[in-house]
């Protein structure tokens, strides 16, 4: 009994040009993903995203041509490689100009000066009302918090975000794989399985990205995204610090007898950094401290009047972001998947991923594991000789005396799966006799797309895999 990852036969050209063109187009839609993130994103264009998609693309490429999770039977080419990147060239330059453009208009001189000429209306409308200095002093001051505070927000937002993404998974890879793997049990679209079965880190970060659009930015019945109300959180509780820091200021102005709007400042902005909330600089108020205040108490007193206001201008724009309009500091997505999934490998055998959330747990010396393991055809295993998907597991196969065939070449050898760790010596796979009754249901369900899918034959199902219904297959992914 000898298995092996076998190719299929020469396809017709017919054959190689559709599987060509599905190729090439995973291989964009994965692009597109990257660009649709960075383009929610409130960044200046880094020489590292350009790099990050050509460097996705050879990846692609490289994986396709060593055949190891395909059955094509044709290898990509640099003229191939140049024919995608040149496709792709001025997609790619527009998005990042795009980009740069949205950055610039926003952070350059120019759009400076569109806030400054807010300032002098403000100030023109304060004289034309015949404010007195005390109340144009306050209107500065509240404009001041605002801006302060909604930039320190912008920055805290993706780690919020993030962290109350993990927390909904309690922080656990397992977790959120199990959500998907109901997710795609209750679906039934094959299609979909067998994407999370050929990349399920590039899967989950897909689906991940759907579920933040939800989690996130759905309106809810309290008609406040979570997003909004995350962000009003934040908000209440800094200006609370905020609040004391008022209160402060003017006891030390008062105490030491300055009566002066720039001490009053300055006080502020010492207390607050001592509490910790918003590192102020003087800059930031910097229309305040012209003014001539003449009665501290009275200013200090609009302010504290004022502050449910200025929470209600702060929040605002936050309650009205949507999906569409979000400017992440930084996407959440790239640290939800760093944290929550982690190690990107999986079993060479079954293809189940790697279980550990530290990327680097290798260099620890923490071999690859897996939290369970699949029937091995799931992966595209089958016998040599009737070509049936194999239904046995990698887990009771390494205790056994069987041998697989391995190899990324048509020269394949003959291995030991007792001896897997001679070849792979980062994985650690528990002999046991375990089995999963979630992918025994999955091949026994979809035994001929599979058999399809890898141009095999399908699998000799044991009879009482059929018997597994859906619900038994998802509530046993709680035992697992
Ligand atoms: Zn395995
Ligand atoms: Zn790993």
């Amino acid at each position: 009994m000898i298995k092996s990852y076998d190719k299929k036969n020469w396809n017709t050209f017919t054959d190689i040009r559709n599987d060509a063109v599905a190729v090439t187009d995973k291989m964009l839609k994965k692009i597109d993903t990257r660009l649709a993130e960075y383009n929610a994103q409130d960044v200046r264009f880094d020489i590292s995203f350009a790099t990050e998609i050509l460097l996705l693309i050879s990846q692609e490429i490289d994986k396709h041509n060593k055949h190891l999770e395909n059955t094509y039977k044709f290898n990509l080419l640099p003229p191939y490689r140049a024919m995608v990147v040149t496709h792709v060239q001025p997609f790619i330059t527009d998005c990042f100009v795009h980009l740069n453009d949205k950055y610039n208009k926003k952070h350059s001189p120019k759009g400076q000066m569109e806030e400054y000429k807010g300032t002098v209306w403000t100030l023109f409308q304060n004289v034309v009302d015949s404010k007195t200095e005390n109340v144009i002093a306050s209107n500065f001051f509240r404009k001041a918090i605002c801006k302060a505070v909604t930039e320190h927000l912008d920055e805290l937002l993706p780690i919020i975000v993030q962290e109350h993404i993990m927390m909904l998974f309690a922080h656990e890879q397992y977790s959120l794989m199990k959500t998907i793997m109901i997710d795609l049990a209750e679906e039934e679209d094959f299609y979909n399985f067998a994407v999370f079965i050929n990349d399920p880190s590039e899967y989950t970060r897909i689906w991940m990205n759907q579920y933040i659009i939800n989690e996130i930015f759905d309106q809810g019945e309290e008609n406040c995204t979570t997003y909004g109300r995350l962000a009003q959180s934040q908000i209440k509780k800094i200006l609370k610090q905020l609040s004391k820091c008022f209160s402060e200021a003017s006891r030390i102005c008062r105490n030491s007898e300055m009566n002066d709007i720039s001490s009053w400042i300055q006080s502020f902005i010492q207390h607050s950094r001592e509490i910790n909330t918003i590192p102020f600089s003087n800059e930031d108020f910097v229309h305040v401290q012209n003014r001539h205040v003449d009665d501290l108490d009275s200013y200090t007193e609009i302010i504290i009047v004022d502050l449910e206001d200025i929470e209600n201008d702060i929040v605002q724009p936050y309650r009205d972001t949507d999906q569409y309009t979000v400017q992440w500091k930084e996407n959440p997505i790239s640290g939800i998947m760093e944290k929550l999934w982690g190690c990107t490998e999986k079993c060479m055998f079954c293809a189940e991923p790697c279980r550990h959330t530290g990327k680097t747990h290798i260099e620890e010396d923490i071999p690859h594991q897996c939290i369970q393991h699949r029937p091995q055809g799931i992966g595209g295993f089958h016998w040599e000789d009737t070509k049936y998907l194999v239904t046995e597991f990698c887990n009771f196969w390494v205790q056994t005396q069987q041998r697989y065939r391995w190899g990324e070449t048509e020269k394949k050898e003959y291995r030991y799966y007792r001896e897997y760790k001679k070849h792979f010596p980062d994985w650690d796979i528990v002999p046991s006799s375990d089995t999963s009754k979630y992918w025994m249901w999955v091949m026994s369900k979809y035994p001929n797309e599979l058999k399809e899918r890898y141009c095999v034959e399908e699998p000799n199902l044991p009879a009482t895999w059929k018997l597994i219904t859906k619900q038994e297959a998802i509530d046993s992914l709680s035992f697992v």
